[in-house]
């Protein structure tokens, strides 16, 4: 069975790496924001070329308090892709505010085509998220975002390590938000989550408001959260982010394998956009009868993964929201042909053949 991530393996590669972070934060006696989390934040701004990093528990913490740090709350609204992950939804509607779906393109990212269309006076923020691990436009979007005095809020939950005309995702905006859950391009060994920033003022009150609203022990400016990253996830990350680029090149390696062999009519394959650099996170393939060809994958012994099967207005969470079938057309087509391929670093490569195999062999219609 080929799996589609084998964490273990991913683990393997820098085995004795983790263990001796691992037992190096279990023995220093400090458990909650200590040396690993200041050493961790540190190394992860001077990756990113930023001046600050506040490591939280989770991306989605990240995000929410990303919103709540820019005082965006009820009757504010904020510009979302109508087809992410649920998560950078939530961090809008935790905090009270709107969110307002706009529809990818041809990447899969928000299309800054049509942000401006979306834009009222009540909107506070555009919220791109470089799904896949592929970098939105952001030069477009910097543009209408500092032409209408607007934050930009990057969700780089996915794309650790990607450019986008040499710079950094996360580093475009006003912040940006990452999660380390294990299977992302950076990943702990356990739930955590970052923020970073170049503006030392939105820095200091992100560090109070993951420590419930706290700079001072037991006093509190604010209310804030419990949303800290715990010592052995910090030194872990550190090892992490140490093989980061390794990672994305193996995963880029194996993309490449699969841009060059696949050839089946049936499908269609990702494109990567004029000066980006895509860490496929996920490497995503298109097919008008994706249900077939996912049954025909897993009878060839091969797991794939559909991201995401239902875009955030028709979850039933937001039916409040008050959507309907057929609002975001782009999106809902999306989610009824999109297909995930076992991508990750350590997958062997007689795996890699056998998936480009079991797809080129797919017929267009279950067998
Ligand atoms: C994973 C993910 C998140 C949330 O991260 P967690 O660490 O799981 O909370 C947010 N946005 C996107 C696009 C994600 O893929």
């Amino acid at each position: 069975m080929v799996d589609f991530i084998d964490l273990k393996r991913q683990y393997d590669l820098y085995a004795a790496e983790y263990e001796k972070a691992a037992l190096r934060a279990m023995r220093s006696g400090w458990y909650i924001m200590g040396n690993e989390l200041k050493a961790f934040e540190k190394q992860f701004a001077e990756y990113m070329g930023v001046d600050y990093c506040i490591g939280v528990n989770s991306g989605l913490d990240a995000l929410i308090l990303a919103v709540r740090a820019l005082d965006i709350g009820p009757g504010d609204e904020v510009i979302v892709p109508a087809n992410t992950y649920i998560a950078s939804v939530l961090s809008v509607t935790e905090n009270g505010a709107t969110p307002i779906f706009v529809e990818p393109d041809e990447f899969y990212c928000l299309d800054a085509d049509k942000i401006e269309k979306a834009i009222t006076e009540r909107t506070k923020a555009i919220l791109p998220v470089h799904l896949y691990g592929q970098p939105v436009n952001m030069e477009k979007i910097c543009e209408i975002a500092d032409r209408h005095g607007l934050y930009v809020i990057e969700d780089c939950a996915q794309c650790h390590g990607a450019k986008y005309n040499g710079q950094m995702t996360g580093t475009f905006g006003t912040i940006g938000c990452f999660s380390f859950y294990p299977t992302k391009p950076l990943g702990a060994l356990g739930d955590s989550g970052a923020l970073i920033t170049n503006d030392k003022a939105l820095a200091e009150k992100l560090f109070k408001l993951r420590n419930y609203g706290s700079g001072v022990k037991y006093v509190n400016e604010m209310t804030g959260k419990n949303s800290r990253m715990d010592e052995l996830q910090a030194a872990l990350l550190q090892v992490g982010l140490s093989h980061l680029d390794e990672g994305n090149n193996a995963r880029i390696q194996i993309a490449e394998r699969y841009l060059n062999e696949i050839n089946n009519p049936n499908v269609t394959l990702p494109v990567v956009r004029e000066g980006a650099t895509h860490v496929y996170h996920v490497f995503a393939l298109r097919c008008e009868n994706r249900d077939a060809l996912q049954a025909h994958m897993m009878k060839n012994d091969i797991k794939t993964l559909i991201h995401y099967p239902i875009p955030p207005h028709m979850q039933q969470c937001y039916t409040e929201l008050g959507h309907k079938k057929g609002d975001f057309s782009i999106s809902e087509t999306y989610a009824v042909q999109e297909l995930s391929l076992p991508i990750y670093a350590g997958m062997p490569d007689e795996e890699v053949t056998q998936v480009i195999a079991a797809v080129n062999s797919f017929q267009g219609e279950d067998i």
